[in-house]
Formats: structure tokens, C-alpha cells, sequence
């Protein structure tokens, strides 16, 4: 982030708010100039930025424009490179004791060693600890006359009302589209790029008002336009593909993770961009393919643009979720909205498949639906939803099973979601059972309950079996439900 740190604001007049702005002129113009200011408002608008402005303004050896730092002084130099000894940068998350604000009290009756006034600027102030409060209430009660506290927090609400009513409060908003364009306009006039108004706005639209992530956009595009014009089209094309492949690496770390949350709100960050989600599957199967082929040692050919580094997944995890996504992206057309076949995936990959031993063993499946009020088997001991101590002989099933059970695990999943589309009730009963086997013929499904057999051997039932069965694998596929023996 080049452009971030060497546009950072230095003036008041640079500060990307114009309401931020304009009470910072109020607020240094009068002469009787607060103690504390408290800056408040979400990461990357630029309180900490600002707070730096203010400690050169209240201690720049030759103001222009009244208020205004000039940047050239000794101060402001020192400032700007944070070695200036009057201007303490505290940071709140990791000197939240009272100790330290006891510390901090005894060394502000000293006098500035260069500078008119002292500033403590205290980030994160939220975090500081109930007794630092108190320590630091005191201090804002009766303030020294050569020190001034900037306190910046993202939490508000966590600070105390003592503090809050001692300090002139600020508030950092989201930035409208207009002022990001004028920063980026700062930015372009002065790196000389040349850059259309449509494509400032559309990467102020992209930026989703934090200056930061915009700056950040503005110079990958003035990387790619290589001198010529940043144009709508060209932000268009790159950022859109940018994004997509940025997206696919998070899906990616999240299935590394198991962070079903965080996978999740890249799909409907997705779906609310309007994202064509068979070309965003198509990406994340490329990508996980690549990854496959690099972890096995199989040079890629050509240059795909779908490449994650070192991917945390082991082979046959990727080999599964490529399964998995296969299914999901053919289960596409039929998806009564776009995002479903994904969010299943990751639903399943993120909390039910767990290594070394799945959750949903048919065992599983049995003690499921007994929470769900079914009468308990007499097999049916204890339930295993939780890594509860696992029984001999379920170790016995996942040492039999394993291999088979993770073909047919997609399958299976499929086949519920697909019978899901016609009768949520059938596959609430399928959910309790549990696939035996399977030859590309017949299936072959096991249930510990009579009266799941019985549902499922009705005409009507197996009728929708079959036809959801046909549309997952393409084949016509005979079903069959046998009662599990007692162990
Ligand atoms: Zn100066």
C-alpha cells in the first residue's frame, strides 16, 4: 500500500471528511483549545492520521493559515516520523493496566521536553482496563495546562460517559462517494496519473467508503493502465476478476479453517454483488484443481489465473471438496437460488465432516434422528454428535467404511437435498439412514427403525427417491431399505 502511506494526510485541509474537517477548524481556531478530543468511528478513515495532524498543529514552530502545520519545521518533521519525545503514541490494547496510566499520570506533570504542548494520543482506547479509566478520569479531571489527550476508538459505547463528557467527540463516517473522488483526485494530480471520472466513481463504489480499500484499488489500476488512462471499463475488467479470485482464496482459507461464518459471508457477499455463481464454481473447482495437481507434483500448464499458494488442505481433502463442489455445480440448475448448492457444501465441509472420523458414520445418523424424537433402538446406547469416546465398533465401521463411505458421502448428500425439493418429510427420514451400499444400480439403504423402513418402502416414497436419485447421478437406480441388524 504505497500510495496509502505516501498520501497519508498531512494537512487539515488533506483530511478526506469534510465534517471532520471543518470541526477541526472550529476546534483549533478557538483559544481556549479543548484537553481531550475523542475520535470515534470504524478502521481506515483515518483517526489516527488525523490525531497526528492535530499534535503538529497544537506544536508547529511556523503555522500557515493560522491552523494549518506547515511540514517543514523540526516538529512537524519529528511528528510525521513519530519520534518527536512530546508526542506519545499509547496503545490501548497493550497498556490497558493501571499501572501503566499510573506510569503515564506521574510523567505528564513534567513539562515538554521541545515541544508547547504534550500529546498523548491513546489508540484503542476501549480496551483500557475499569481502574485505568479511573486512573485517566482523574488525570482529564485536572488536567495539566501543557497536555492534551487524543483518544481514538472504533467501540464508543465501551468508553465510560465520565470520560465521554470530558472530551470534544468526533465522529469518522463512512465516506461518501464524493469525498473518496476528491482524494483520489488529490492522488492523481499529484502522481500525474490520468485517470476518467467514471472510474474514480466506480472505485469509490467499490470501495464501500473506506479510503483505505479505495487508495488501495486506485493504485492496482494505475499499475495495470501502465501510464495510459484509468478507464471505467478497465477497473471493470480487472477489479471484477481481482475480486473473484480474491473471494475464491477466502472460500479456500475458510474450508482450510472450518469457518463455516466466514466462507459463508464471502457467498452472500457474492450473491449481493450479483456474482454469476456457476462461473464462481467453475473458479473455486479450478483452483482447488491446480492445487491438487501442484500438491502431487504436477507442473501446471499455461498460465491459469486460478492459483491459491500453499494451500493447508491434504490431497484427499482437496480431492473430496472438488467432489463435493462438482455435485453442487451440477445441482446448480435445479437450486431454487443460485447460492444453496455452495452454501450446503460449505455447511457440510465446515461442521459435519471432521477428520479423522466423520460425524455423520451411520451410527451417527441413527442417534440424530433419535433427537429428534424417534424411540431409541436397543443398540442405540449414547448419542455421538459431540467427540464424545468413540465406541469399538463404530472404529470398526470407520476402519470397514471409510473409503467407501466418502464415495457415496456426496451422494447421499445430494440425494437428501434433491428429495428435499419434493418432500421435506422423506428426507427427514432419509437423514436417519444411511447408505449400505451402492453399485451404480441399485442402492442399497440401511435403518435402524421399522418405521422409517415402512415410510420408505411406500410407492409414493420410493417413487420420489428414485426420480431424485436418477437426476443426481444420471442413471436409473433401484432402492432398496433393509432394517439394520442389531449389534
Ligand atoms: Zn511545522
Amino acid at each position: 500500500m504505497v500510495f496509502y502511506r505516501k498520501f497519508r494526510p498531512q494537512t487539515i485541509e488533506e483530511l478526506d471528511s469534510k465534517e471532520v474537517r471543518e470541526k477541526l477548524y472550529n476546534a483549533l481556531k478557538s483559544p481556549e483549545i479543548s484537553h481531550a478530543f475523542l475520535f470515534t468511528g470504524p478502521k481506515g478513515l483515518g483517526k489516527t492520521s488525523a490525531a497526528r495532524i492535530v499534535a503538529k498543529s497544537l506544536n508547529c514552530e511556523k503555522k500557515t493559515k493560522g491552523i494549518e502545520p506547515c511540514n517543514k519545521c523540526n516538529q512537524c518533521i519529528s511528528i510525521t516520523n513519530g519520534t518527536n519525545m512530546d508526542v506519545l503514541e499509547i496503545d490501548g490494547a497493550s497498556n490497558r493496566g493501571i499501572d501503566e496510566i499510573r506510569d503515564l499520570r506521574e510523567k505528564i506533570k513534567l513539562s515538554p521536553m521541545s515541544a508547547r504542548k504534550k500529546i498523548y494520543i491513546i489508540d484503542e482506547v476501549h480496551m483500557l482496563t475499569a481502574e485505568a479509566f479511573n486512573a485517566l478520569l482523574k488525570t482529564l479531571e485536572e488536567p495539566p495546562s501543557h497536555v492534551v489527550f487524543i483518544l481514538c476508538t472504533t467501540e464508543p459505547h465501551k468508553v465510560p460517559a465520565t470520560i465521554l463528557s470530558r472530551c470534544l467527540r468526533m465522529q469518522f463516517k463512512k465516506a461518501t462517494e464524493e469525498e473518496l473522488i476528491r482524494s483520489f483526485e488529490r492522488i492523481i494530480k499529484k502522481e500525474k496519473l490520468n485517470g476518467e471520472k467514471n472510474a474514480l466513481r466506480l472505485i469509490a463504489n467499490l470501495s464501500d467508503g473506506s479510503f483505505r480499500d479505495g487508495v488501495k484499488i486506485l493504485e492496482e489500476m494505475a499499475q495495470v493502465a501502465r501510464n495510459k488512462k484509468i478507464t471505467e471499463e478497465l477497473v471493470q475488467k480487472n477489479y471484477l476478476i481481482a475480486s473473484i479470485q480474491y473471494q475464491i482464496a477466502q472460500v479456500i482459507r475458510s474450508f482450510e479453517e472450518k469457518n463455516t461464518k466466514k466462507a459463508l459471508e464471502v457467498v452472500a457477499k457474492l450473491t449481493s454483488e450479483g456474482v454469476e455463481m456457476g462461473h464462481f464454481l467453475q473458479g473455486l473447482i479450478e483452483t482447488l484443481h491446480n492445487s491438487l495437481l501442484l500438491k502431487v507434483g504436477v507442473e501446471l500448464a499455461g498460465d491459469s489465473a486460478f492459483i491459491i499458494d500453499n494451500s493447508k488442505l491434504e490431497v484427499r481433502e482437496i480431492k473430496r471438496l472438488i467432489e463435493l463442489l462438482s455435485v453442487a455445480k451440477s445441482e446448480l440448475k435445479y437450486a431454487v437460488l443460485p447460492q444453496i448448492p455452495l452454501e450446503l457444501v460449505i455447511i457440510e465441509w465446515c461442521s459435519f465432516i471432521r477428520d479423522p472420523v466423520p460425524v455423520f458414520l451411520p451410527e451417527n445418523r441413527s442417534s440424530a434422528s433419535s433427537q429428534i424424537g424417534v424411540a431409541k433402538s436397543p443398540s442405540d446406547h449414547a448419542p455421538q454428535l459431540t467427540a464424545s469416546p468413540v465406541k469399538k465398533d463404530t472404529v470398526n465401521i470407520v476402519q470397514q467404511d471409510i473409503a467407501k463411505y466418502s464415495e457415496n458421502d456426496a451422494l447421499w448428500n445430494a440425494l437428501i437435498d434433491k428429495v428435499k425439493t419434493y418432500n421435506h418429510s422423506i428426507a427427514g427420514v432419509l437423514r436417519g439412514c444411511n447408505i449400505k451400499n451402492y453399485d451404480g444400480k441399485l442402492l442399497l439403504l440401511e435403518t435402524n427403525f421399522k418405521f422409517h423402513k415402512d415410510k420408505l418402502g411406500e410407492i409414493k416414497t420410493k417413487e420420489i427417491i428414485e426420480k431424485a436419485c436418477q437426476e443426481v447421478t444420471r442413471k436409473n437406480v433401484k432402492i432398496i431399505v433393509e432394517l439394520k441388524k442389531p449389534a
